[in-house]
């Protein structure tokens, strides 16, 4: 059932690093919300799909080897976020990834109600764990839960580890996380709508601190 967040609109940006339960969460937080959950992959997927201007570009980029400037993230993004089911709030996940984009993502919802930042965080040797041995369905690919024991929930394929999860593999992934993220994390934890959420729980408490935090934030952005 949607919880009541008082009037005006709620915007979420959704933190935290590779194997935090990120995804999980902004899917579970938008569903309870009904609002729609904007990642990044999926702006791209779309973006190329539609061939715009800016899903032409990004393609020619990423044929190319190349990463995205911010840029072309932004401009992404944006156009995403004025599509009309975002313009009622929306839960953004993999975005921003950099000061810069923080800061213009700051232009784009000016006037359209709070922004709340919840970062979700995990020890750095719990991610380690959690990463090195995750799974994906053989057949279908989707990322296997950890509550899953037997076969894959999706489809009833075959779970195998993921080929590209050595542990220090995941350790250059964790790092890079770390050195882009946490001057964004600066920027947004001296506002009263930023909260840290202990992500070393199950996913389900997890989740209920999402939503007391979520209700926290408006509440104090609301009392400004
Ligand atoms: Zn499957």
């Amino acid at each position: 059932m949607p919880v009541s967040h008082g009037d005006g609109s709620v915007n979420v940006v959704m933190l935290g690093p590779p194997g935090a339960g990120k995804g999980t969460q902004a899917e579970r937080l938008a569903r309870r919300r009904q609002l729609p959950k904007i990642s990044t992959g999926d702006i791209l997927r779309d973006a190329v799909t539609a061939g715009t201007e800016l899903g032409r570009i990004a393609k020619a980029t990423m044929d190319a080897g190349n990463l995205l400037s911010d840029d072309v993230m932004i401009g992404i993004v944006g156009e995403r976020l004025n599509r009309p089911d975002a313009t009622g709030g929306f839960v953004l996940d993999g975005f921003p990834r950099t000061v810069g984009q923080a800061t213009a993502l700051d232009h784009m919802v000016d006037g359209r109600g709070p922004l709340v930042v919840l970062d979700i965080v995990v020890p750095e040797e719990v991610l380690v764990r959690r990463l090195a041995t995750r799974r994906i369905c053989g057949q279908c690919g989707v990322n296997a839960s950890v509550e899953w024991t037997g076969a894959c929930q999706k489809c009833g394929g075959e779970l195998i580890a993921r080929i590209d999860d050595g542990v220090e593999i995941v350790r250059e992934r964790l790092k890079i996380y770390r050195r882009q993220t946490e001057p964004l994390v600066d920027y947004y934890s001296v506002r009263p709508t930023f909260r840290s959420i202990d992500g070393n729980q199950p996913p389900d408490i997890v989740t209920r601190q999402v939503d007391d935090a979520l209700l926290d934030a408006c509440r104090r952005s609301a009392a400004l």
